[in-house]
């Protein structure tokens, strides 16, 4: 009620039945304005030498393996924590086998030796083995990455890898570089499949910040499947996998446990081991929630008291650190040695996560103090403890893709447009990479490595004709981007990280003469939405101005380009709910028949948000259109332009289903 009350009181005074609908669009077609899209290059050759940070992961340019990738590690200049050339070997591979586990992917990790340097080097000088070695940087950086793409594959339609590096910062001695080198490794082997830095937080190829997850994520998953296929052992990548859980060993027998992280005679002491944020001077408050207005710059870590002046032993227990997240993973894991000498009362403290990147991992995270199996036979677990973090992380969602495909013409082609949808309602581009013959389409007098598409405000792109010159099966990749922030890059111009796809489609079919049987489509957005040429997005409507303080977060919306109005309402039957056809809230698409007398025709319908599909700010999505059945009376708020009005129609004609204008208010003004 008190929303509703605050909407009235912006309301205004005026209203003008009649010829309001005319004023109305009048009033939109004034103030709307063209907006700007900024899509990759086309034709520019790709910058594949002479840059002295080369391009990490997926350049704007796109490419993929084609074989199997082979790294040479060359253990010359490794850090003292790497002296064991073996125990370097076993977390690289052990990172490859991740990819490998979610993915068509295959590496094969070559003996140690002396190979010869792949960065920066001329296309003439490639090997074909990928150098992963060290190198001394005053950079920030941990590792950099990235593929070499050979020559323009008219067959493929795209650069194939040939070669790459990794090169691994001599500089970082920290924690990052030694217990963290298996998260590392994985973010650095993304990159050398062709992945760029992902704008999606839960993401193991997310760099805003570093978050040091260990496991690729469904997005990450996704993405690689694009390029590269299944694995051979197929899984949900939406859930996480069973055999990457983190298991509990056995807990500790209370006699062991005795004199650890209990309250103890220390006066900085006064409750037993809790989570605490590095700020804390007293450590007798428990870790509140972390939420977005938790300080940035904060350590979480362990308070652990140990001993106890009636404790006759001394303390000295090898011991690590596991953080889980809140899929289950391994997060990081690292040695800390329980240490009290014998009826003393000491304590001691972990710091393990900084508040800045816990914002990005929303959920529950355990924490875990466990022997430390290289030292101790049958490890157990002294301590169990865990936080919750309550952040809705807001990015840029990247672009959902469909393709319509038909016959073509002429033996060995189809036809194929995109359908796009993306949450933010940016405007979108479709870069085709197109194998066969190229061909100067955009007519700028250069062949075309690629065919980059603006598609309209509806989001279906134009009929392209494709030419796989023959039957059998065929393989094209499309990148669907949107025009909204991207990963702005660690390293300004010298990387393009965040340069690549958003969204990448592989299509699949088998073609007979110009016919398309079979079609697979695989994409890297894992929205569960099919947008069509119908309804481009999950749920019509756009999210309100801020001006106008709307109770909804979803209102309708006027296009005047097509004269359309699309919006999602709730029925109601003498102010209570009601439903039609099964059906409490429905999606609607209405014309606009006659501008002069207000009359709107409803042209298409269907239930509310079938996808279950959140708001680019990943709230429930609330509509604002309200339909009365007992009267047929059908308020809503939508939006014209810049403007935004309350409008009421009335059902004037219930077989066409035809209303008319009988209200309308400017709102916010
Ligand atoms: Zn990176």
């Amino acid at each position: 009620m008190g929303s509703n009350s605050t909407i009235k009181r912006r309301l205004s005074p005026h209203t003008l039945p009649g010829f309001l609908l005319t004023v109305w669009l009048l009033v939109s077609l004034s103030t709307s304005q063209a907006v700007a899209v900024t899509v990759p290059e086309a034709d520019a050759e790709p910058q594949r030498e002479g840059l002295v940070l080369p391009a990490l992961g997926i350049s704007e340019t796109f490419g993929r393996w084609t074989d199997v990738i082979r790294l040479g590690y060359n253990p010359t200049g490794a850090i003292p924590a790497f002296a064991n050339t073996q125990q370097f070997l076993t977390i690289l591979s052990d990172a490859a086998n991740i990819w490998e586990r979610v993915s068509g992917v295959r590496f094969e990790i070559l003996p140690a030796g002396n190979y010869p340097a792949d960065h920066n080097n001329a296309q003439s000088s490639r090997d074909g083995i990928v150098n992963v070695f060290w190198a001394s940087s005053a950079g920030s950086f941990a590792a950099q990455a990235g593929p070499r793409a050979g020559s323009y594959n008219e067959a493929e339609g795209y650069f194939p890898y040939t070669d790459g590096f990794v090169w691994l910062n001599s500089s970082c001695t920290s924690a990052t570089c030694v217990s963290g080198m298996t998260s590392v490794l994985v973010h650095e082997l993304g990159h050398l499949l062709g992945l760029g830095h992902s704008d999606t937080p839960d993401s193991i190829m997310f760099a805003n910040p570093y978050t040091f997850l260990r496991n690729p994520r469904k997005d990450d998953i996704r993405a690689v499947q694009t390029l590269y296929g299944g694995p051979t052992t197929a899984f949900d990548a939406g859930k996480p996998l069973d055999e990457w859980l983190f298991v509990k060993p056995p807990l500790a027998s209370t006699t062991k446990t005795q004199f650890l992280f209990k309250d103890n005679q220390n006066s900085r002491v006064n409750s037993d081991a809790m989570l605490v944020f590095s700020s804390q001077q007293q450590f007798d408050e428990a870790l509140p929630p972390i939420t977005a207005s938790t300080p940035d710059d904060v350590w979480i870590r362990i308070f652990a008291p140990l001993g106890n002046f009636n404790n006759q032993i001394d303390i000295e227990i090898p011991a690590q650190v596991v953080v889980v997240d809140p899929s289950g993973y391994e997060y990081r894991r690292d040695n800390w040695q329980l240490s009290c000498r014998a009826r003393n009362a000491c304590f001691a403290t972990f710091n393990f996560l900084q508040t800045s990147v816990a914002k990005f991992i929303p959920g529950r995270w355990q924490v875990y103090v466990v022997e430390n199996a290289e030292q101790v036979a049958s490890p157990e677990l002294l301590l169990s403890l865990s936080f919750d973090v309550l952040t809705t992380p807001a990015f840029n969602n990247p672009p959902m893709a469909n393709v319509d495909i038909v016959a073509g013409e002429t033996p060995g082609t189809v036809r194929m447009r995109i359908i796009a949808s993306d949450l933010e309602r940016h405007r979108l581009s479709a870069v085709w990479h197109l194998p066969g013959q190229r061909l100067d389409r955009d007519g700028d007098r250069f062949l075309d490595n690629e065919l980059t598409e603006v598609l309209g405000t509806s989001n279906v792109g134009n009929w392209q004709t494709i030419n796989f010159g023959g039957s059998g099966a065929k393989r094209l990749f499309v990148q669907v981007n949107d025009n909204g922030p991207r990963y702005g890059g660690q390293f300004g111009g010298l990387s393009d990280a965040g340069g690549g796809f958003q969204t990448l489609l592989r299509i699949d079919l088998q073609l007979d003469n110009n016919v398309p049987g079979a079609v697979t489509l695989a994409s890297s957005a894992v929205h569960q939405y099919r947008p069509s040429a119908d309804w481009p997005y999950p749920f019509p409507g756009v999210t309100p101005a801020a001006a106008i303080n709307s109770p909804f977060n979803t209102i309708g919306e006027l296009t005047e380009a097509n004269m359309t109005i699309q919006s999602c309402v709730r029925i109601l039957n003498a102010g209570q709910p009601a439903t039609v056809d099964g059906l409490s809230h429905i999606d609607l698409g209405f014309v606009i028949t006659d501008m002069a007398q207000g009359i709107i025709q409803i042209v298409k319908s269907r239930g509310f948000n079938q996808s279950a599909t959140p708001t680019a700010q990943g709230e429930q999505p609330v509509c604002s259109g309200e339909f009365e059945a007992s009267t047929g009376m059908y308020k809503d708020v939508i939006q014209v332009g810049a403007q935004t009005f309350e409008t009421l129609f009335q059902l004037i004609d219930e077989p066409n289903l035809r209303l008319m204008l009988r209200d309308a208010k400017v709102l916010g003004q």
